[in-house]
């Protein structure tokens, strides 16, 4: 026998051999994907089941009813985490300033209702910025407590009682952006 002819005979036995294997093992594969197929195919049809008919109200209906619950529960914790992370600022509603006791009120982010009161006796200060109306005058604005001899408690120079108060909320917000407002 010469050599070519014994190659050609090996290569036939071992080709027959691995298209034995092969054609041994599809029928077996077949199976295997046949089975996987039918039982998640009965897992569709049971999820589906669950869904249509198994209660006394259909199972879409408690889906939607299970989401729509969720959806409340984690709007109330929102709300419920939002509360509790009200800026630390917002407890800051008192300082003295220009030798006056001065409070306000927080609107969302912005300062309103802001006023001064006498330090000593904590009466309301009335203003007096009649100096602004006079030509030649300095313009500043007194604030004057009537309780205490209607002495001049503090005296925001620069104008009249609008700008006096806005000076006092430039104030108030600069010792918030810098942290100052802590140390009190
Ligand atoms: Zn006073």
């Amino acid at each position: 026998m010469s050599e070519n002819s014994f190659i050609s005979i090996r290569n036939a036995t071992i080709a027959s051999v691995i298209s034995g294997v092969i054609l041994l093992t599809v029928p077996v594969l077949r199976g295997y994907v046949v089975s996987f197929l039918s039982w998640a195919w009965s897992g569709v049809v049971w999820c589906w089941d669950a869904l249509v008919d198994s209660y006394s109200l259909p199972g879409w209906a408690w889906l939607l009813i299970f989401i729509l619950a969720l959806i409340g529960l984690i709007n109330i914790y929102l709300a419920i985490k939002g509360e509790s992370e009200e800026p630390e600022f917002k407890s800051y509603v008192e300082d003295l300033m220009h030798g006056a006791n001065w409070r306000w009120s927080w609107t969302g982010n912005q300062i309103s209702n802001v006023w001064c009161f006498c330090p000593r006796c904590d009466a309301t200060l009335v203003y007096d910025d009649s100096f602004c109306r006079t030509f030649g005058q300095i313009n500043k604005t007194d604030f004057i407590c009537e309780n205490c001899n209607c002495t001049v408690v503090a005296s925001i120079s620069g104008g009249d009682k609008d700008y006096a108060t806005g000076a006092v909320k430039r104030e108030i917000s600069r010792r918030v952006r810098t942290g100052e407002y802590k140390k009190h």
